[in-house]
């Protein structure tokens, strides 16, 4: 059999139940909506819990899906195994098929037992399963389970064990929907002899698929009642199946790792017998790497608490494995592209969030650079003094484990995770305190308060806000205009910290991970406005390198806060909004403010194309193509502008090029400040919606060579717009490139519809804009390599393959046609006179169900009138065509009913159908019936 990919696996395992009836079902997030008790969605069940409560509907009773999962916290964690074994995931993906009161026991034992050992033909004596029997003697044996499994065809007896409630008794809580379960396992390692219960739990095993029977309620620990509607929860480790249906030992040599595992090892050089020597930093980078890719798809960013915790750690934790194998610059970003490329496809949040999945991952990269190597001498320190306490105690009975609240502190100070202290510690024997470090991490996040949103929205702190305004400028550390704001040319400020605010009260000092706002006398973070986003940096002590004297950082002057987001909190105050990431700021501490001006750079690209590309439109499709919304961020821009129908690609082309030729044209970006009403009065565009002030900037884009006129020997503003002419004019407060060749290029991604009358465009310049060309480009390359031609020849390449195609298509039929004359001609001889006309029942050697198909097409031809049934078997599966013609079909013969009464299932149109034979049914038997049955129907 043809080895699948992972992905057409996958997709044959939702065909399979569609055709079974069941509604193909996305994925939900990996954040469980609405369901505050669990951190991660950890199966496949979580999107319905309320289906199986009772308190939620869908519109089918059959479902099918595969489900993204997480098991790193919580109940199921399985962190402990993973890059240790080649089956356990901290992500991995959960195939399910759900009967919602409607099929049971009988047909999803057939399902599964049909497509693992027919569809996807895996060996019967390969295959175990087992079923519920109470260990304690209080729940019935689930033998409904049991019978179903020995009806199942090559299915052995001995190939069935009874497990107890630890295997296979499934319960959603501690009260609620629940019943037995029944797994089946697959052999590994045939060869190694007799399989006993017990050895289904050893590494010759692998849990393949989990079918839970949802029969009871529990009402307490000693009641069940049987429920009403019963249901069906089946999952199966998508990855585990890969690797059994590929043929591989490991998970992590299916295609689903393959082009991960090629970046890292291209990446530290290993041959593969290398790499393989060592696979276990190589498993757990690309198990991390995936994961953090699919969290941050989903929203889920580094931080400190809850599950932005957990993205923190497996990030961190990835780039300490990176480092065994000698990968010490951030690399984690470029496992990613191979992720999404894997799973692009089918997960398009991946390939959407890209920007996001890429930056996160080298910024965090960076940031546990900064303080992973203090970090780890400290925490070697602290083992190294357990190890002298124990040697000095000269026994065994020494301590073992690392205190957690110090744990906590190697946390707090130099942000190493739980998780990577406990892998330091472990390499050397040793423990840290699990429950310690939650503990201290409780205590700390009560203190600062912790996991309450912070800062108020919607001005409704403006007052608080006021009042700390008043009180600076009483103190003169704030003029009458309050904080000054200078986004355009002062990316790093120095100053001093002039308040803090925790949790909507301003404190004297804060700490470690504290969610925290900063008001500084000048900053030069934008803030957003007119569709720029935000800017986003640090605010670090001035003393730049922390030296602190313990390791919870006392004593120590250097801290740094992140600054996520910026905000007005009323007249004269702004608001740097972030999180402390190291040390302890305090209120009056000298301080430097930095932009992260990467980011920025990206951003004043796509927002001095933005202008570009408004004035295209307006000479490509006209003066009412005005901008009707618009955003500014780092990886993209977005532009929505008044216009009645879809642009043609021919007008995008145009918008395309002459933003580009403005780029390459090298314009001066020159911005001033006027009156409102000159400005207008020159004619610079305004924008709908926007309030103005009295005095406004301007943007303007100038051509090079054109004489730049001394605007105050001009006396009319409106003359000066005829003798100056600009390429783009614009009222704005954004920030600029100061020349439009700083944009690099810029591509169009895509054009449509934003609402009623309004278009939308996005397109990405600089960094993202190369990108885009690299990855189209290679994937050019590719096909050209594919059809031995040049880049420049694929479409004439393709096209002349198309026709080469279609002509061989043709021949092909025209061919078979001619085939299926002759061979049918040899069928002829078979044919039997009944009841006035003409059956032909045969078996016919090596045909699909076309050709079947084409000779009983042969037959109607020939006969005129007349019933044909034909078997065919194909790979082990008896196929069966039967063909009526219409004059029989009047006198009460169809081609369905034909199948089926001579044992055969299938259907179809009632002059022709298609179906299968039963194993346990020869085709000779079942064609010996034809005449017979034909006799009987034929009124
Ligand atoms: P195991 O005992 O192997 O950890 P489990 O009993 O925890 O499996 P279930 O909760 O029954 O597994 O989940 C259903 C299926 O999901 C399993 O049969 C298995 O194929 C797969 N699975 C479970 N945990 C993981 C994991 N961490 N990584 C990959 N696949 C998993
Ligand atoms: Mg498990």
């Amino acid at each position: 059999m043809k080895k699948l990919t992972g992905a057409e696996i996958r997709q044959t395992y939702i065909d399979f139940f569609v055709e079974h009836g069941h509604t193909a079902v996305p994925s939900s997030s990996l954040v469980p909506g609405g369901d505050a008790t669990l951190l991660f969605t950890n199966s496949g069940m979580v999107q319905f819990k309320d289906v199986f409560l009772g308190t939620d509907k869908r519109p089918y009773k059959r479902a099918v899906d595969s489900q993204k999962c997480m098991r790193v916290a919580g109940k199921h964690n399985d962190l402990d195994d993973v890059g240790r074994d080649d089956t356990h995931h901290t992500f991995f993906e959960m195939l399910g098929n759900w009967s919602f009161g409607d099929y049971y026991k009988k047909e999803a034992i057939a399902w599964a037992w049909q497509l693992l050992t027919e569809v996807w033909g895996l060996d019967k004596n390969r295959l175990y399963a087992t079923v519920f029997k109470d260990d304690k003697g209080d729940i019935p044996t689930d033998e409904e389970a049991a019978t179903n499994w020995l009806k199942q065809p090559g299915f052995g007896s001995d190939h069935l064990f009874y497990m107890g409630r630890k295997d296979n008794f499934w319960e959603m809580a501690e009260t609620g929907p629940c019943g037995p379960c029944s797994e089946m396992h697959f052999d590994l390692r045939p060869d190694e002899g007799k399989v006993t219960a017990e050895t289904l739990d050893t590494d010759r095993f692998v849990e393949l698929w989990n079918l839970v029977f949802i029969q009871y309620n529990r009402l307490s620990a000693t009641q069940l009642d049987p429920l009403p509607a019963k249901h069906v929860d089946t999952g199966m480790g998508f990855e585990r199946l890969v690797s059994v249906l590929q043929g591989v030992d490991s998970n992590y040599k299916t295609d689903l790792f393959t082009k991960s595992l090629d970046v890292l090892r291209s990446l530290t050089g290993k041959t593969e017998k290398e790499m393989l020597a060592d696979f276990t930093p190589y498993r757990v980078v690309c198990d991390h790497a995936r994961t953090a890719s699919f969290l941050i798809a989903d929203g889920v960013v580094p931080g400190n608490v809850g599950r932005n915790y957990v993205a923190r750690m497996i990030i961190r934790r990835a780039a300490r494995f990176g480092t065994k194998i000698g990968l010490h610059e951030p690399f984690l970003a470029k496992v990613a592209e191979a992720v999404i490329a894997t799973y692009g496809a089918s997960y398009p949040e991946l390939e959407k969030s890209r920007g996001a999945i890429l930056d996160n991952l080298t910024r965090e990269e960076i940031r546990f650079a900064r303080t992973v190597e203090t970090g780890t001498a400290h925490l070697e320190n602290l083992l190294s003094e357990i190890r002298a306490q124990n040697a000095a105690l000269s026994s065994s009975k020494g301590k073992t484990v690392l205190d957690g609240h110090r744990a906590f502190d190697l946390y707090a100070t130099y942000g190493l995770p739980f998780e990577i202290s406990r892998d330091i510690a472990r390499e050397e024997g040793l423990e840290v305190d699990e429950a310690g470090f939650n503990a201290a991490k409780d205590e700390h996040s009560k203190a600062s308060g912790g996991g309450k949103a912070m800062g108020k929205m919607g001005g409704e702190d403006a007052e608080f806000f006021a009042g700390i305004l008043k009180n600076l400028q009483k103190k003169n550390k704030l003029g009458e205009h309050g904080v000054e704001y200078d986004p355009y040319t002062s990316p790093r400020v120095e100053g001093e910290v002039l308040a803090l605010i925790v949790n909507g009260e301003s404190v004297g000092s804060a700490s470690f991970g504290d969610p925290i706002e900063v008001i500084l006398p000048k900053t030069g973070f934008y803030i957003e406005s007119g569709g720029q986003v935000n800017d986003t940096g640090t605010i670090r002590a001035l003393t730049p390198h922390p030296s602190p004297k313990n390791a919870r950082g006392e004593g120590s002057e250097g801290w740094e806060i992140e600054i996520s987001s910026m905000r007005r909190a009323s007249a004269g105050v702004i608001v740097h909004m972030g999180e402390v990431i190291s040390g302890h700021p305090k209120a009056g501490d000298p301080c430097i403010a930095e932009v992260d001006m990467a980011r920025r750079h990206d951003i004043m690209r796509n927002h001095t194309a933005t202008h570009l590309m408004h004035a295209a439109l307006h000479q490509v499709l006209g003066g009412h193509a005005v901008q009707a919304g618009s955003l500014v961020a780092p990886d993209r821009l977005r532009f929505d502008f008044n216009h009645p129908e879809a642009m043609t690609p021919e007008q995008i082309e145009r918008v395309e090029k002459i933003v580009n030729a403005a780029i390459a044209a090298d314009m001066a970006v020159t911005p001033k400040l006027k009156s409102r009403a000159d400005a207008i009065a020159e004619g610079a565009m305004a924008l709908f919606g926007e309030k103005y002030g009295e005095t406004v900037r301007t943007i303007s884009i100038i051509p090079e060579g054109v004489e730049i006129i001394d605007e105050s020997a001009v006396e009319h503003p409106t003359a000066l717009a005829e003798q100056q002419p600009k390429f783009s004019y614009e009222l704005c407060g954004g920030t600029h490139l100061e020349r439009t060749s700083d944009i690099g290029t810029f591509i169009i991604v895509s054009e449509g519809s934003a609402a009623a009358g309004v278009r939308r465009i996005e397109a990405v310049t600089g960094r993202g804009a190369y990108e885009l060309i690299a990855r189209r480009l290679k994937a050019l390359k590719q096909v050209a390599g594919m059809l031995k031609s040049g880049i420049e020849d694929v479409p004439e390449k393709v096209n002349s393959l198309q026709d080469q195609l279609a002509a061989a298509a043709k021949q092909i039929s025209s061919l078979r046609v001619e085939m299926s004359k002759n061979e049918f001609s040899e069928l002829i001889p078979l044919a039997q006179g009944a009841k006035g006309t003409t059956v032909l029942a045969a078996e016919v050697e090596e045909a699909d169900a076309e050709k079947l198909r084409m000779l009983t097409d042969q037959f109607r031809d020939f006969y005129k009138s007349g019933a044909c049934v034909l078997v065919s078997n194909i790979q082990g599966k008896p196929t069966i065509v039967a063909s009526v013609t219409e004059d029989l079909i009047k006198r009460g013969l169809k081609a369905g009913d034909l199948i089926t009464a001579i044992g055969g299932r299938g259907g179809g149109r009632p002059n022709l159908a298609q179906g299968s034979l039963p194993d346990t049914l020869k085709a000779s038997e079942a064609l010996s019936k034809v005449v017979n049955v034909v006799e009987e129907k034929l009124k």
